[in-house]
């Protein structure tokens, strides 16, 4: 066994543990791998593992990686944690199954004209910026409700969840249960929270989707590229 398949299937432990710990259904919190910078060759060896949900930052490596990957491994789930330009929201709904990182209307515009050219609408989910961080994507939590009433009436946009990346340096929980609150008020379904570090608390908190790569894929070497 590899080590990548080694450490999915601790983190698959780890999940199924968490889930039975607050009495939630087995396969509650469904694991996305997260692969960015993460080669081919390596991303194989967690198909091998059984993995097949995964999520990418970058609209163009994914293109130069998934074509082939995908071909190889057709029941493979591409979802974008990363931020989008309202330029390659084409490419990024051409070539993904779901969008985690909706969060300005001028997005929730270009997705909508590509999503009517395209005639299929990835599942999307709105950042939400829970430490209002400047630097860091997300729409502001005092505006979310109205964009999310803006994304369906002005856009025909169907809104699946809500995602967050808490600030670093701040206990995660307190944003986790935040976002699930704002999740419950407008009737959202799916949460993507929790990452390698604290992923155990979010499915406490319930999420629906947890993002790991270094615990899966090991340490990144171009962390510069992380900061999102
Ligand atoms: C890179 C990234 C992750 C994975 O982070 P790890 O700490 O390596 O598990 C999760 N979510 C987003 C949005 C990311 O950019």
């Amino acid at each position: 066994m590899s080590v990548v398949e080694e450490n999915l299937a601790e983190v698959l432990a780890d999940i199924a543990r968490a889930e039975a710990d607050c009495g939630r259904a087995p396969g509650a919190a469904a694991l996305i791998a997260v692969s960015k910078t993460v080669p081919a060759e390596r991303i194989q060896e967690a198909l091998a593992g059984g993995q097949r949900l995964f999520g990418e930052n970058y609209v163009q490596e994914s293109q130069a990686k998934w074509p082939a990957l995908r071909e190889a491994h057709p029941k493979a789930e591409l979802h974008l944690i990363g931020p989008l330009q309202s330029n390659k929201a084409a490419d990024a709904v051409a070539l993904f199954d779901a969008i985690h990182s909706l969060d300005r209307a001028s997005l929730a515009k270009a997705l909508a004209k590509a999503v009517q050219k395209a005639g299929r609408q990835p599942r999307l989910l709105c950042q939400v910026n829970t430490g209002r961080e400047p630097q860091k994507g997300g729409i502001d939590p005092d505006e979310l409700d109205g964009f999310l009433a803006a994304c369906r009436t002005s856009y025909g946009l169907t809104i699946d969840g809500l995602m967050c990346i808490p600030p670093f340096d701040e206990p995660p929980s307190p944003h986790f249960a935040w976002l699930a609150q704002m999740a419950e008020r407008n009737g959202l379904p799916s949460l993507s929270m929790g990452m390698s570090a604290d992923y155990q608390a979010a499915i406490q908190l319930g999420a629906t989707y947890v993002r790991v790569g270094t615990a899966i894929f090991g340490k990144r070497s171009g962390s510069q590229q992380d900061k999102g």
